[in-house]
């Protein structure tokens, strides 16, 4: 049977009379990844919000991660049980170093040798921020900048990392170098909650998708499964498959 790290149980969430999540219910398997599709509006991004502890408000319903219940829970205190965040766009800090972006993604950790790994960890992941370490995380192509923030999120060591539109405004190269890296943290035993808007890449990397619309899943399905649907292609895909 599936072992989930990540089950949402109709999720409901408003800003205030604004009903946006209409009872979400999705599974991430552990060391699955799952995208979550839908045209703009749809939910996504307070889905991710929501279940980070990032958004705060009138909700219903349950989150579990791991055996444990975390629904209102901060973003602090996730953080410190392995669920890592990518998701308020970009939001390096430009004055910092990539170096110092780093570690801020590990301003929970006190063990100095674990960050040590980390670090090393990191760069091996993407050599291109080691060439840069000392640079001004502002002077980061959009690339890079969108490395750094993931890299910064796998400083805490996550379990599952939630990505909000990783690819948004990087050329097509880059987002496949993007996409990559992705892949590589999946292997190294990282599940991964996707929000995207290339629809296509997203479903080439997931094992389950789910397409919101008015927040409410209105499919859901294997990467496979969806990207094959008719109505999917025609939405969210194009007409050429
Ligand atoms: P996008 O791709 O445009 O980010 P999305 O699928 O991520 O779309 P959300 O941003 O989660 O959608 O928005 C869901 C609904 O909640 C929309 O109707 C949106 O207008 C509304 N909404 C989002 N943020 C707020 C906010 N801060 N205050 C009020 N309403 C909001």
């Amino acid at each position: 049977m599936a072992e989930y790290i990540l089950q949402v149980k109709d999720l409901h969430f408003w800003y205030g009379e604004i009903h946006a999540l209409k009872g979400i219910s999705l599974n991430v398997e552990k060391n699955g990844v799952v995208s979550l599709l839908g045209a703009n509006g749809a939910g996504k991004t307070t889905t991710l919000q929501y279940i980070s502890g990032l958004i705060k408000g009138k909700h219903a319903g349950e989150i579990w991660y791991m055996g444990q219940r975390i629904d209102g829970k901060s973003a602090h205190t996730l953080s410190k049980i392995g669920i890592a965040q990518c998701i308020e766009g970009r939001r390096i800090f430009s004055q910092l170093s990539v170096r110092e972006n780093l570690m801020m993604g590990a301003y929970l950790c006190r063990d100095n040798a674990k960050i040590k790994r980390n670090l090393e960890y990191v760069f091996t992941l993407f050599p291109r921020l080691l060439e840069r370490e000392k640079q001004m995380g502002g002077t980061l192509s959009g690339g890079e900048q969108q490395m750094l923030a993931i890299a910064r999120g796998l400083m805490s060591n996550p379990k599952i990392i939630m990505l909000d539109e990783p690819s948004l405004g990087l050329a097509p190269l880059i987002v496949n170098d993007i996409f990559d890296i992705i892949q590589e943290i999946n292997r190294e035993g990282v599940s991964v909650l996707l929000v995207e808007q290339n629809a296509r890449k997203a479903l080439s990397i997931a094992d389950h998708a789910c397409v919101l619309e008015q927040g409410r899943i209105v499919k859901q399905g294997t990467g496979s499964e969806i990207a094959a649907d008719e109505s999917i292609i025609n939405a969210y895909l194009g007409a050429k498959k």
